[in-house]
């Protein structure tokens, strides 16, 4: 990958500008909720007005433009086609279409890592119970992240899936996705990776990564609306998949016991939906898309490494991010203080942070001794000198 251009100083400008929410606060809970850009939040409340006035079928009508072109910008944004991406209300609904789609047989083996996001994870345990399939958890190698070696190891004429979560919920790592799409394609294995993280920041691309089925969600590094997401899946692999549930979005009845699946990622949709919110994730993603992914991605990073820099410098204080590459996301504890309290006391300054349990990564945190941590999660619209406030609040003088 060639280096990016990081933004300019009059982008991150245009970008603050853009951004209601980064007046009166430091907002570093973007793997929470990113701040939605007033582009988007224009477009729904003007989707949302407009259904107040002529109805909702009717707005919908009107709308059909911004609708469809939802899919189109999301095809753009992990180099698929529109026909390959289907709007689902959520990263975990979206990733769980894909994934109650396979049909497993019993001693089916599906093989997933650390990172594996725990709504991802408990399916897996309860298709161990209902399917009696069995779940091979892949270590870390010595950088932290998959273990690339393991995982080929781990691969059996039973193997059907691989799972990977792409970037954890709860840390700084980048899980080596095409590396791990190479060994999917070598062994013929479906590949679901769970990009809720990555979508939005870091470029994502379905063809380099050679993954099967990708999930994301609308409000987090997209900076769309609650309550959206999206799923791909490649036209290659659809006729080996048969979604949970159908209805009259997924099929059409074609005569009174037949129906008939929709030719494409449609099948994965359900009929009623929030079409403000789909609207608006199609803005947020051709908003990034008028940047550039990769440019974004490339200052948030920057950003993240200032303030992991600017952590490890102070006393008392640990940095928990693993792996050879890492993201806009900085885990962090104070010695001295429960991640709790340090939340608490940056919210009463303005500061937004988020605070990861062990609860939701029972295969990585518990294993280094840790039960929680404190989660910052740096945007393109952050700056060096928020987090120069940031470290202010965190050790006031
Ligand atoms: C947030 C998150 C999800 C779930 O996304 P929802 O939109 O809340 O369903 C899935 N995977 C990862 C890695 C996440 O961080």
């Amino acid at each position: 990958m060639s280096t990016p251009s990081i933004l300019t100083e009059t982008e991150v400008l245009h970008l603050r500008r853009d951004t209601p929410g980064c007046k009166e606060r430091i907002h570093f809970n973007n793997a929470g909720t990113g701040l939605v850009s007033a582009p988007v939040l224009q477009a729904v409340k003007d989707h949302l007005d407009l259904e107040a006035q002529i109805g909702g079928y009717e707005a919908h009508d009107k709308a059909m433009q911004a609708y469809s072109n939802f899919y189109t910008s999301v095809a753009k944004l992990v180099n698929a086609v529109p026909s390959e991406i289907a709007y689902i209300e959520n990263a975990t609904r979206a990733w769980d279409m894909a994934f109650y789609s396979i049909p497993f047989k019993p001693g089916d083996r599906v093989i997933t890592g650390k990172a594996e996001y725990v709504s991802n994870f408990v399916a897996l345990l309860q298709m161990k119970k209902r399917a009696d399939i069995e779940i091979d958890v892949v270590g870390d190698d010595e950088t932290g992240q998959i273990d690339l070696v393991a995982l080929e190891k781990a691969i059996t004429p039973k193997t059907r899936l691989i799972a990977l979560t792409h970037i954890p919920t709860f840390g700084g790592l980048i899980n080596p996705a095409e590396a791990v799409g190479q060994i999917a394609r070598k062994h013929d294995l479906l590949y679901l990776l769970d990009a809720c993280q990555s979508a939005g920041q870091i470029p994502l691309d379905v063809k380099k990564i050679g993954c099967h089925m990708l999930s994301a969600t609308g409000r987090k590094y997209l900076r769309g609306p609650r309550g959206t997401g999206f799923l791909y899946v490649s036209a290659d692999v659809l006729d080996q998949l048969d979604p949970p549930f159908v209805d009259l979005e997924a099929t059409r009845w074609t005569a009174p016991d037949r129906y008939e699946l929709k030719p494409d990622a449609k099948r994965f949709e359900n009929w009623e939906r929030y079409i403000a919110g789909q609207i608006g994730l199609g803005v947020a993603v051709d908003y990034a898309l008028s940047f550039g992914p990769e440019r974004l991605s490339a200052r948030m990073i920057e950003l993240a490494a200032l303030l992991r820099e600017r952590l490890s410098a102070l006393p008392n204080a640990s940095v928990h991010d693993k792996g050879a590459h890492k993201g806009a996301i900085v885990t962090f504890l104070l010695e001295t203080e429960e991640p709790s309290k340090t939340k608490a006391r940056l919210a009463a300054n303005q500061i937004n942070v988020s605070v990861s349990s062990y609860t939701s990564s029972q295969l990585d945190l518990p294993e280094r001794g840790l039960t929680s941590l404190v989660r910052t999660s740096l945007h393109a619209y952050n700056t060096a000198e928020e987090i120069e406030a940031f470290i202010e609040a965190l050790y006031p003088q």
